[in-house]
């Protein structure tokens, strides 16, 4: 019975020195979390390497490391004896395998290299030998095929490692990244949109952990508004949970806004408290910035004197991992998360319901501040903090797709 065993590739650029051995340390623990519950499931480093130990179901496992950030490409290796032979029959395996999954190209032979590494250098044969020796003996077995050692179409890789050798050529990609919780920690406005969850992946992406803050209504916004979110945040969390989401009690100072301050500004408004809450939800969070679903030139919201109107109220970064996107890109990489289906479903936002029908486009900072001049605003905003619900909230295990 073949012995098979996961090799995780992860990005090596701008991971010198120090930051390197925390990175990896990242990475083992997200993968771990990715791979909880399945049996005999194993992963240990060794120098430059992860590796995993699958356990009996190693397609399911490769599966879930396309979730965890920071994996480049995972490949499934066969583990032999430290044996020549035993090396280069499983190199004609796996070779072999990859031929399979190739499509034919016509006339064109397909070519291949061996590229071998050695950490155990009791050995007899060097990197160099190696490649050779298997190299010629793949090509024996296999005359239509030609060795092309910079652009291969297949690339049999062998460790040589102390305990055994582990030989493969097949790689799934990874959604490449840092792993969570590398870079920091963020406070991610997250509305039950589409683009807001897109957001979070993509700061999660960048390896922040992201604290979700959610602004609530109620009973302008029903419970379902609020499942919704939980939904998003449980499947945003297969990427790397659990995910500490705050909802918060955004009721009265919605009506407070609605009742005291001009109608076209009123999202202008909106916009700022929410941010006044998130910088002091991320100061209690220990976190360094904010991130939004906005995009540039969306809607009335999102002109640059709005954005800029809006940010004035925080001293943190702003990130808006959105900004460079088009609609139809963020639909599709929504659509790729899994979070796509749940935000086309229709539940009511405190923004969606409170629109006026002329906002103003070109908000100054001068005219909301004027506005907000009406009332004082501390009162309401230490309630909406005081009655916030903060839900621990793990991964969505669904059937099917994932
Ligand atoms: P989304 O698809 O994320 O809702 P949008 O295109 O609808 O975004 P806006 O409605 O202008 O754009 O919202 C801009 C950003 O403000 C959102 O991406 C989100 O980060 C934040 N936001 C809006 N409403 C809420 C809310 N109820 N709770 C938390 N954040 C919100
Ligand atoms: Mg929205």
């Amino acid at each position: 019975m073949r012995e098979r065993v996961i090799l995780v590739r992860y990005g090596e650029i701008g991971l010198k020195g120090r930051n390197r051995p925390q990175f990896e340390k990242a990475l083992v623990r997200q993968i771990r979390r990715a791979l909880a519950g399945r049996p005999g499931v194993d992963v240990y480093r060794t120098p430059g390497r992860v590796w995993v130990e699958p356990g009996g179901d190693v397609e399911g496992a490769l599966e879930a490391l396309q979730r965890v950030f920071g994996v480049v490409a995972a490949s499934p290796a066969d583990r032999v004896p430290l044996d020549l032979d035993a090396i280069s029959q499983a190199a004609a395996t796996v070779l072999e395998e990859a031929l399979a999954g190739e499509k034919g190209t016509g006339d064109e032979p397909v070519t291949f290299k061996v590229e071998a590494r050695r950490s155990n250098k009791a050995f007899p044969l060097t990197s160099l030998e190696l490649n050779q020796e298997l190299g010629r003996r793949l090509l024996a077995a296999h005359p239509a095929l030609r060795v092309d050692v910079h652009r291969p179409r297949i690339t049999v890789g062998v460790e040589i490692r102390h305990d055994a050798a582990y030989v493969y050529a097949r790689s799934v990609p990874g959604p490449g990244g840092l792993p969570v919780g590398v870079t920091g920690r963020a406070c991610a406005l997250l509305s039950g949109g589409i683009d807001s969850p897109v957001a979070v992946w993509m700061a999660m992406k960048r390896g922040l952990t992201v604290i979700p803050v959610h602004f609530h209504s109620p009973p302008f916004t029903s419970e379902r508004s609020k499942e919704k979110v939980i939904d998003l945040v449980r499947i945003l969390a297969r990427w790397g949970g659990p995910l500490r989401l705050w909802v918060v009690y955004f009721t009265e100072i919605q009506r407070a806004i609605q009742l005291d301050c001009p109608p076209q500004l009123t999202i202008t408004l909106m916009r700022r408290m929410m941010f006044r809450l998130a910088e002091r939800i991320a100061a209690r969070e220990g976190a360094l910035a904010l991130v939004t679903g906005e995009s540039l030139g969306q809607v009335a919201s999102q002109t640059l004197e709005s954005i800029h109107t809006i940010s004035r109220v925080t001293t943190l970064p702003v990130l808006r991992p959105l900004i460079g996107m088009d609609k139809a890109e963020i639909i599709d990489r929504a659509k790729a998360i899994g979070t796509y289906d749940v935000s086309i479903l229709p539940y009511e936002d405190c923004c969606t319901l409170f629109v006026p029908s002329q906002p103003a486009t070109r908000p100054r900072p001068e005219q909301a501040e004027a506005a907000e001049r009406v009332r004082d605003w501390e009162p309401l905003l230490a309630e909406a903090l005081d009655r916030s619900e903060v839900l621990e909230l793990e991964e969505a295990r669904a059937a099917g797709a994932f």
